[in-house]
């Protein structure tokens, strides 16, 4: 098969019926092949037998529905499963399935590598590369499912898809949200808003776009309680400030009904563990639709930062929630085969002229980060 076929994942459902309008087929057809592709997970035309024979021999000759390749697997002991698939000769990108009781969660990336510097992420080190496709990031649920042995008919295997892979899903705002309409589909696969996370590391105004255009569970990388700090540790506050960015996030619960935002603070031992912080943290979010989600660091080779000790996080939870705001901490999960939060470091040439952090600071557009003055 060429793979000069158009890849029929990737497409919305108003896209995929205008291909197939196009094609001379009739729209119906195209809600059977969005069934098979999304409810079904087939990836062969031959296999959706109820479509009429030519128009499946045309479909052969015209189109694909292709999955990431993947490159490597690993299991962990505790069930933990994270592949690298393929982005190009050189470079990968990767996805993490974490089962837990009563729910299972896949982690999936947005970006080959990441632009936005954050000092203590794995991802960052490597640099920026691009964009994924939309097929590559729903390609990621529809190749876990087949890997995990999904049949049709029987009970969903992921209950919950977020997006905190490698990259800054809202630098690929393009791609990302309709990747994201296609998970939502209820004639596909059909995700709750709720079970479809998208983490960001603060861009404000793709935060106000998004609150336009979907309606998923938000989660943000806050990490520190004051702005000094977080400039350090995610720079991409020089540009937009804790203020503005809780302010965006608020607005973004009004505008979609919301529950709350999930703000994930990564644990650094003496960086930002105090119970003073803690104290800090709780007095900016009180009152306000927000939980917290206390990360403890996960190493990487090279890194300056440790991770805080047991009863440091234990303290910090314990003012968080006596500041009146609800508060967990999150369990690390395959960190044997490095799978962890801020672990996933893939393949990457970096190709960025600039990077956020250490660098010279950039100006983040709507789906980029370029050069800034
Ligand atoms: N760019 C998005 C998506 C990545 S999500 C974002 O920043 O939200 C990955 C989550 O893991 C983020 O909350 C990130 O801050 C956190 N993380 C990154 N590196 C980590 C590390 N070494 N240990 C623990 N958590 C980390």
């Amino acid at each position: 098969m060429s793979v000069e076929c158009v890849n029929l994942l990737g497409l919305t459902r108003p896209q995929l019926e205008d291909w197939v309008l196009g094609q001379g087929g009739k729209a119906f057809r195209a809600r059977q092949l969005w069934s098979w592709m999304y409810k079904r997970g087939a990836t062969q035309f031959d296999a959706m037998t109820d479509l009429a024979k030519d128009f499946r021999a045309q479909l052969s000759a015209t189109a694909q529905i292709r999955l990431p390749e993947i490159v490597t697997r690993q299991d962990a002991a505790d069930g933990t499963i994270k592949w690298m698939l393929k982005a190009d000769d050189a470079q990968a990108f990767e996805m993490v399935y974490i089962p837990e009781e009563g729910r299972a969660t896949l982690c999936i990336s947005s970006q080959v590598g990441c632009a936005m510097d954050c000092s203590f992420c794995s991802t960052a080190q490597q640099g920026f590369n691009r964009n994924l496709t939309t097929a590559e990031i729903v390609g990621q649920v529809l190749l876990a499912q087949q890997e995990l042995g999904f049949q049709p008919g029987e009970n969903r295997l992921i209950s919950n898809v977020v997006l905190m892979g490698m990259g800054e899903p809202l630098a690929n705002f393009r791609n990302v949200v309709p990747a994201m309409r296609i998970l939502l589909d209820e004639l596909g696969l059909d995700f709750s808003r709720r079970r479809l996370t998208l983490s960001t590391s603060g861009l404000v105004p793709q935060i106000y776009k998004l609150a336009e255009e979907s309606n998923v569970a938000l989660a943000v990388s806050l990490h520190a309680p004051d702005d000094e700090l977080r400039n350090q540790l995610v720079p991409i506050n020089r540009l937009h400030p804790i203020r503005e960015l809780l302010d965006a996030c608020w607005h973004y619960i009004d505008e979609q009904n919301g529950r709350s935002v999930t703000f994930e603070y990564v644990m650094l031992e003496g960086v930002n563990d105090s119970p003073a912080q803690a104290r800090a943290l709780a007095r900016l979010l009180k009152g306000h639709p927000a939980k917290v989600n206390l990360i403890p660091f996960n190493p990487f080779p090279g890194t300056q930062y440790r991770r805080s000790k047991p009863a440091a996080i234990l303290a910090f939870l314990d003012q968080v929630l006596k500041g009146g705001v609800m508060a967990t901490i999150r369990k690390t999960r395959g960190d044997d085969i490095d799978a962890a939060c801020g672990q996933l470091a893939g393949r990457v040439i970096d190709r960025t002229t600039v990077r956020l952090g250490s660098r010279r600071i950039g100006v983040v557009t709507q789906n980029r980060v370029a050069v800034g003055s």
